[in-house]
């Protein structure tokens, strides 16, 4: 007898997933998830989603109803691939410009569409019949939350993060539907309790009740999604994150003691960054960005954006050594970064950012920008 007739399909799938590096595989079936789809429609219509021009109701519908994504599709395979890693204590002590844990290393998205396109392959050979499937990497078209939820893989934290018992929610998660009959797995029996932890210390409060993310207001969504002016309300208590936020992750009592990940491409490439490559960043062009960022999720920031993100951490540092460069970044950058060097300097204060500002409002055009600056001038003379 082969060895693979002891094991059935199911358990061969997950021994396959878990060879390519996935630490979880669960399964669930198809059918719709009609308590995520209500959840995600009121939040579309509540404006909780902010600016994402592809996130419509047609979309949250699609997501939620995998039989639009697969003609007859049965089945749907849930993993997740850890990616925590401990940054070293002497890192820590320098950083003026925070990068969230899951950017680190290499795009996620590449790595996991890369593994699970063998995994799919795979299937169609434990099955011996060529299996329809398609895999989905946090791209918004299957409500991947749910999947996981649904399959056991883990539960839904308040703060809308999967949550699970060996990697908390320091996971990536990733499906394959498809069109083979599976046994589904058993959904987990955990919940948050009574702990509030995220909630009381989002730093913008963004978790509004429990499960319900106002994005508008999460620094992920404003450093990362939001193509433009940052709502000045909001920049202080971005404090020095420059891309994503890991606050209410940090936080959360499930994610302590956590093993480093094993993936090799999650290894640090990019973490936190210092004074000195902060102001470096605002020297870049394309060209540096595109090189620099290679294979990175921070490429999704786009060079304005990341620009746009150092001002703030800049501004919020008040550190007086990035004075001169806001300065030229004032005089030379695109109007969305303009708006944020002038906030940045409002921020630092003290009479050499003052004199900058006022020189900078003599030689402006721009009537948004000039009245950024006459904004920056009064927090200046405010303190
Ligand atoms: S990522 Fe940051 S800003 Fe967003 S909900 Fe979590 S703690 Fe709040
Ligand atoms: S911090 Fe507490 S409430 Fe928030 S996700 Fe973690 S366990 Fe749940």
């Amino acid at each position: 007898m082969s060895l693979n007739k002891q094991f059935s399909v199911e358990d061969q799938i997950r021994n396959k997933a878990k060879e390519l590096g996935f630490n979880l595989v669960r399964i669930t079936n198809a059918v719709p998830f009609i308590r995520d789809e209500k959840a995600a429609i009121q939040r579309l219509r509540k404006g909780f989603m902010g600016d994402l021009p592809w996130y419509t109701e047609k979309r949250v519908h699609t997501a939620n109803n995998p039989q639009f994504l697969l003609d007859k599709a049965q089945s749907i395979i849930s993993v997740s691939m850890p990616y925590y890693i401990e940054q070293k204590a002497s890192l820590r002590k320098s950083v003026s410009g925070k990068v969230a844990r899951y950017a680190w290393g290499d795009d996620y998205h590449i790595v996991m569409k890369k593994k699970l396109k063998i995994l799919l392959s795979n299937i169609s050979e434990i099955t011996k019949k060529s299996a329809n499937g398609r895999i989905f990497v946090d791209d918004g078209a299957i409500n991947d939350r749910a999947v996981a939820e649904k399959s056991g893989l883990g539960w839904f934290g308040k703060n809308t993060n999967i949550l699970t018992s060996s990697h908390g929610s320091w996971i990536l998660l990733g499906s394959i539907i498809t069109d083979l009959k599976l046994t589904p797995d058993k959904v987990l029996k955990k919940n948050c309790g009574s702990c509030t932890t995220c909630i009381d210390l989002c730093p913008t409060g963004a978790i509004v009740g429990p499960y319900v993310l106002d994005s508008r207001k999460c620094i992920s969504y404003l450093t990362i999604e939001l193509k433009g002016i940052i709502p000045r309300n909001l920049r202080t208590a971005i404090g020095s994150w420059i891309f994503g936020c890991d606050i209410c992750q940090d936080v959360c009592p499930v994610n302590k003691s956590i093993p480093n990940t094993t993936v090799s491409e999650f290894s640090p490439r990019n973490t936190n960054y210092t004074i000195a490559e902060l102001l470096n960043f605002l020297d870049f062009n394309q060209d540096n960005f595109s090189k620099k960022f290679k294979n990175s999720p921070i490429k999704r920031a786009k060079l304005e954006g990341l620009k746009r993100n150092v001002c703030i951490a800049l501004g919020n540092s008040q550190n007086i050594k990035a004075i001169p460069k806001l300065k030229k970044v004032l005089k030379e950058e695109t109007y969305i970064i303009k708006i944020h060097a002038a906030w940045a300097l409002g921020q630092i204060g003290g009479t050499t950012a003052y004199k900058t500002l006022q020189n900078a409002y003599m030689e402006e055009k721009n009537e948004g920008v000039k009245q950024e600056i006459s904004l920056s001038l009064k927090d200046i003379e405010l303190r």
